[in-house]
């Protein structure tokens, strides 16, 4: 059978400029793809034939060459082993292949049913969305290092359809609308526009007999359980990554990842400076002045805090060692005691009688520091 002239074939002029030439193509690929005529022999010989021309023609080098000698120019080839225009039949060019590029990319579910091996469907891929966890610990938690279970909502693959949408049995086929490109090409003019299919939102693939279980998403909501690790000194914001474990993909695209940002809440006897951690202690004014030693609460235990004699209101005493871990180095920062000072409200008689006596300690001649602060009043 003489083989019909590839000019013929494509039904343009032997003067035809390249865009004719792919113009022409696309619109005869699209009509004679196997995936819209299923079974038919006949129309699938022809877009084997249509994409070898296109092949051929849209190649400058090719085509002078078939211009010159035509057939021959390649069934040469062909014969030495390196044939590159006989696509389909001697392993050469691969029909989907030049079908994608002319499409700009993407031939959707037909590299999938017609290609084998190599050229995976990545039309609607879709990596999963990141998710956030507010995880809330406490400061002892956070001082200690903690193991927390995870528990949220994602988007799982659907295992029904194995993500595919597409019920069991059932299988997707090409998008009529865009012919399974996922896009739509719109001329005007000079400028062609391209956009996302609205009918398979860039899938290229139309779902006949949708899955019963994820309503054709391919994913569903499932509720996840996960632990992570706090380590010891971790404080507020830090965020941790766990990767994977957020939304699934669509359609093999990759997971998303979960974030946890770790909230350390209020504590009510601390505050949390960095590895420092502050705290707040009343002491008698009899306690302040002459010293001693108080028992003192800490993050992880109790200590004896020395008050030194002379400790003045607002004092800061510092407490080292006794702070949070930083939690790379596990070095623990400072505990520090902000010291108030209580004056009694009421005396007895004889404490009364007492401190007149402490006060007028102060020396005959010399105003006591009662009466230098009543004078600063006159
Ligand atoms: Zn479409
Ligand atoms: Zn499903």
């Amino acid at each position: 059978m003489a083989k019909e002239d590839y000019y013929n074939l494509l039904g343009v002029s032997k003067s035809a400029s390249a865009e004719e030439i792919k113009k022409a193509y696309r619109k005869m690929a699209v009509k004679y793809h196997p995936d819209k005529n299923p079974g038919d022999k006949s129309a699938e010989e022809k877009f084997k034939q249509v994409s070898e021309a296109y092949d051929v023609l849209r190649d400058d080098q090719k085509r002078a060459a078939y211009d010159r000698y035509g057939h021959d120019a390649f069934d040469s080839r062909a014969n030495a082993g390196s044939g590159f225009a006989r696509g389909g039949q001697t392993g050469g060019v691969n029909p989907f292949d030049i079908f994608r590029e002319a499409f700009g990319g993407d031939g959707g579910i037909f590299g999938d049913l017609f290609g084998g091996g190599g050229s995976r469907n990545r039309s609607g891929q879709q990596d999963g969305a990141d998710l956030r966890y507010d995880l809330e610990i406490t400061l002892k938690e956070a001082f200690t290092g903690v193991e927390k279970t995870l528990k949220y909502n994602r988007h799982v693959t659907c295992k029904n359809c194995n993500g595919t949408g597409a019920e069991r049995g059932s299988q997707a086929v090409s998008c009529p609308t865009c012919h399974g490109s996922g896009v739509l090409t719109m001329s005007q003019g000079f400028f062609s526009m391209r956009q996302t299919c609205p009918d398979c939102h860039g899938t290229g693939m139309k779902i006949t007999h949708p899955c019963r279980v994820c309503e054709a998403t391919g994913r569903v909501v499932e509720s996840t359980k996960t632990k992570i690790k706090i380590a010891p000194g971790m404080g507020s914001g830090v965020k941790l990554r766990l990767p994977g474990f957020g939304e699934a993909g669509v359609r093999g695209g990759t997971n998303g990842d979960l974030f946890v940002v770790v909230y350390v809440k209020e504590d009510r006897q601390f505050d949390r400076d960095g590895d420092n951690l502050h705290c707040y202690l009343s002491i008698p004014f009899t306690l302040a002045a002459l010293g001693g030693e108080v028992n003192i609460k800490t993050i992880d235990t109790e200590a004896i805090l020395r008050i030194p004699p002379g400790t003045q209101p607002n004092a800061i005493l510092r407490m080292r060692g006794y702070g949070m871990p930083d939690f790379r180095t596990g070095k623990r920062g400072d505990q520090m005691v902000h010291v108030a000072i209580e004056v009694p409200k009421k005396l007895t008689a004889d404490q009364r009688t007492k401190l007149e006596a402490f006060a007028l300690s102060f020396g005959e001649g010399e105003k006591s520091w009662f009466s230098k602060i009543r004078d600063s009043f006159k």
